[in-house]
């Protein structure tokens, strides 16, 4: 008999929503508990170094993060050596 993991990650940072997405695609069911409302402008751009870059294609996000990038209508950092 097959037992479902689970496991809570708080914090909804870069930190924990990336170990939420790793968790999730070995099978674990995954809550992320954030305490903050989400309303919080960030209002900075972000660079992506190329080994950050690699960690998102490991996850399987790249692609979805390139795609926000480009939708984005100012200019933002390019994630440059990124391969
Ligand atoms: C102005 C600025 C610019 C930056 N630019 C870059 C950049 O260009 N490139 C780069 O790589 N890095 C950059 N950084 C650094 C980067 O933002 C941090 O290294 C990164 O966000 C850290 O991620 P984290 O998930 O560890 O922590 P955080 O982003 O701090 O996330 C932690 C989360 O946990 C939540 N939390 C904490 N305690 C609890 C609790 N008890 N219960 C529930 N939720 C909780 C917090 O609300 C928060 O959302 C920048 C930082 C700043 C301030």
């Amino acid at each position: 008999m097959s037992r479902e993991l689970s496991a809570v990650v708080v914090g909804g940072g870069i930190g924990g929503l990336a170990a939420a997405a790793a968790l999730g695609r070995s099978g674990v069911r995954v809550t992320v508990l954030e305490r903050g409302d989400g309303r919080r402008e960030p209002g900075a751009g972000l660079s992506l170094s190329p080994n950050a870059y690699r960690a998102l294609e490991a996850l399987g996000v790249a692609e979805e993060v390139e795609r926000a990038r480009r939708s984005r209508r100012r200019p933002s950092s390019v994630p440059t050596a990124g391969r």
